[in-house]
């Protein structure tokens, strides 16, 4: 039979990057179902650091709004040359004093505060047009060989001292764990994390958040409760060493 040239719709073409995320999105939702959780608790940051603007705009045409940097420099370079989208910047590196300010001013979540210090100038320099500034509390969870991180028992002191202070609003708790092979083994740090975070709350604080997971322990982080998770690798590809 023939066919008239021009009524064959093709199927759009799909960049990797576009894939990538579809795949990992996919992955998402069948690691919640299988946590008998809902898919749509789990929102995913995209991790675009030491990748191009244009790699984040590729994401961002495929649906894709949260993304996570760790290196402010780079970071701000980023963020000027995507001016003309909006998407939601998500601070996930460690934190310097030095650096508080630009955080402060040009993001909208930071992951890794471990310090009342940090949190306090975060805080004061955070401009007063801009809603509060979302944080994370990054916890040492146990097994971890980085530095990051408050130990466990020191969670809660930090934890009501950083709620407190007016520009920041405490969402919850952070943690990367130091890679490790099998479900079971990944599971303990997240399902440390979790409690912690129980705790916190049963202590009154108001936390929504636990970022945990990233593209090598995604089902770990989502079968312990993660519900954001820290995906770069998986949706940007491998990263030359920094
Ligand atoms: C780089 C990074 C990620 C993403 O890791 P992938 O293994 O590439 O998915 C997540 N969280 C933090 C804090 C990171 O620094």
């Amino acid at each position: 039979m023939a066919r008239l040239r021009g009524t064959f719709d093709p199927a759009p073409i799909m960049t990797a990057i576009a894939s990538n995320l579809q795949a990992v999105r996919r992955d998402m939702e069948y690691f919640a179902r299988a946590a008998q959780r809902r898919p749509e608790e789990i929102a995913l940051l995209a991790v675009s650091k030491t990748f191009a603007a244009a790699a984040v705009r590729e994401a961002f045409q495929a649906g894709q709004r949260a993304f996570g940097e760790s290196y402010v420099r780079e970071a701000l370079d980023k963020i000027a040359a995507l001016r003309d989208l909006d998407p939601e910047w998500h601070f996930i590196g460690p934190i310097q004093s030095n650096k508080t300010r630009a955080i402060a001013e040009n993001f909208a979540w930071a992951h890794g505060v471990d310090r009342l210090k940090i949190a306090e100038r975060l805080s004061e320099q955070r401009p007063r047009n801009l809603p509060p500034l979302n944080v994370c509390i990054q916890v040492n969870v146990s097994g971890e060989d980085s530095k990051s991180g408050v130990a466990p028992d020191e969670t809660e002191g930090l934890a009501q001292s950083v709620a407190r202070l007016p520009q920041l609003r405490l969402r919850g708790l952070m943690a990367v764990p130091a890679p490790a092979d099998g479900l079971s083994a990944q599971r303990k740090p997240f399902a440390q994390l979790r409690e912690l975070a129980m705790r916190l709350k049963a202590d009154g604080l108001a936390l929504d958040t636990l970022s945990m997971g990233m593209s090598g322990d995604l089902e770990a982080a989502i079968r312990e409760g993660a519900t954001m998770v820290r995906v770069g690798t998986a949706i940007f590809g491998g990263r030359q060493k920094q």
